[in-house]
């Protein structure tokens, strides 16, 4: 029986009823205190926001990134379209737009006992298969056209597909792009730079999955191997790139452009629930779960999503059990100041794109009064939600894209709600290893 303790002072059983009180909001239900030593335990915990902006939308005007950030990053995607399109045949029905559906997911939604549940399924989205398809790509599209500006490649108003062209690839050779990654990162940033013809390498930590090593460099990549975990790859990385002036160094640490990249997710997804017919309003509030490795991905997910709904919108963040740097950073408001060695967590989880042990200060500072809070889960449940999403929905994700699906139980009782859960990777995974991830989902199960 997989052990439930989502509230302090509730120590109870995954039986399906009862386990989680009503609605989490307007209770007093956690200490800080008490959640620290719940993570040290590598209990399931949920911390809530109290320091959550009263009201967003001013909040959002303090902020040094703005919706007029978001809306220029969206705007590039739109010039680089025709090039996507172009080199990517998969992307020619969205016109070379790398967006993922939302779709409802009923039975999953009756297993976490709540109605309104959707999947917005990043583990489909184009060319790498993730989340990382989001910031990873964006960061080196707008790379490559600061490039092509002062190299006179193209301009601002002509067709970005030349840049596909041997003259183009040619002039691009001359400039390398280097990052540290759990692997989803690699190979999103990757793939694109390499195909644009950078020299890409790629710096990777002990938690990367072979086939993604392989993958990138059957794509002409290099990748660089560490013993250590993905802090150390990063300023590995870090430290090579500044050697070389002509290295451009993508840091999923500290990048606004990375975070921007994400962010376009949250304005499109107005429009997906407009389509759909689901109202967000104050009278229907929308529930977010977002799997948070370092955090630029939900961060700058979450962001965009303030910026769409403002206070109707409710964003959590969910980390594994072993690596909650996120969660450590928030309740202890150290950000990125504490890392979840200091509290005696190894940092090792099946969740490898979350498997990262100290969390983006720069995310951290910038969602620390938008977000409503952030959970824990273990390897055991994210595998038990992967074998049920195959088995009741048919999606194949890998363990870190589960993470999310505790939140629709913690909040099942929040009336009139609309509950995602971010489903962030997947589709890349070879089958074998995604049989493998559904037997042992399936060997989890009570
Ligand atoms: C990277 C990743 C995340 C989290 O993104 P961060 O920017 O590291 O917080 C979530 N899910 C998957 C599958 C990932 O690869």
């Amino acid at each position: 029986m997989l052990i439930f303790r989502a509230v302090h002072g509730y120590n109870v059983t995954n039986d399906g009823k009862g386990a989680v009180p009503a609605n989490c909001f307007g209770t007093k239900l956690y200490m800080n205190g008490n959640v620290l030593s719940d993570l040290e335990n590598m209990h399931e915990t949920l911390w809530i926001n109290d320091d959550k902006a009263k009201n967003c939308e001013s909040e959002l005007k303090h902020c040094e990134l703005r919706l007029s950030d978001i809306a220029d990053a969206e705007e590039r995607l739109l010039r680089f379209a025709p090039l996507i399109k172009r080199a990517f045949p998969e992307t020619e029905k969205s016109g070379g737009i790398i967006e993922s559906p939302l779709v409802k997911v009923e039975r999953l939604g009756a297993l976490l006992e709540a109605d309104n549940v959707y999947m917005k399924l990043d583990s489909s989205l184009p060319i790498s298969g993730s989340i990382k398809a989001r910031g990873g790509i964006y960061e080196v599209l707008k790379h490559t056209e600061d490039i092509a500006f002062r190299e006179g490649l193209i301009t601002k108003n002509g067709d970005y597909s030349e840049l596909l062209s041997e003259k183009s690839k040619r002039i691009i050779s001359k400039y390398s792009i280097a990052v540290g990654s759990t692997g989803n990162l690699g190979l999103s940033i990757g793939i694109m730079a390499a195909k644009l013809g950078f020299n890409v390498i790629v710096h990777m930590s002990s938690d990367a999955r072979e086939w993604k090593k392989e993958k990138l460099r059957s794509c002409g990549c290099t990748v660089r191997e560490y013993e250590s975990d993905y802090s150390v790859a990063v300023s590995e990385g870090r430290r090579q790139a500044e050697k070389d002036p002509l290295c451009y160094f993508i840091d999923d640490e500290n990048s606004k452009t990375l975070f921007l990249g994400y962010a376009v997710a949250g304005l499109r997804l107005k429009k997906q629930l407009e389509n759909l017919g689901i109202a967000v309003d104050s009278s229907h509030p929308l529930y977010v779960y977002l799997p948070c490795g370092v955090g630029g991905g939900p961060g700058g997910v979450a962001f965009g999503i303030m910026h769409s709904f403002s206070d109707n919108a409710h964003c959590f963040f969910a980390e594994p059990t072993h690596a909650p740097c996120m969660t450590l950073g928030m309740c202890t408001g150290k950000q990125s100041e504490i890392c979840v060695a200091d509290i005696g967590l190894d940092g090792k989880t099946a969740a490898d794109g979350l498997a990262v042990g100290r969390a983006s200060g720069f995310v951290g500072n910038i969602m620390k009064r938008l977000i409503d809070g952030c959970f824990t889960v273990s390897d055991e449940r994210m595998y038990y939600y992967l074998a049920k999403t195959y088995e009741l929905e048919g999606i194949k994700l890998e363990p870190s894209a589960l993470a999310g699906c505790l939140g629709v139980s913690l909040m099942r009782n929040v009336k009139n709600a609309a509950h995602i859960i971010w489903a962030t990777g997947g589709s890349m995974v070879p089958d074998d290893i995604m049989e493998e991830y559904i037997e042992h989902g399936r060997s989890s199960l009570v």
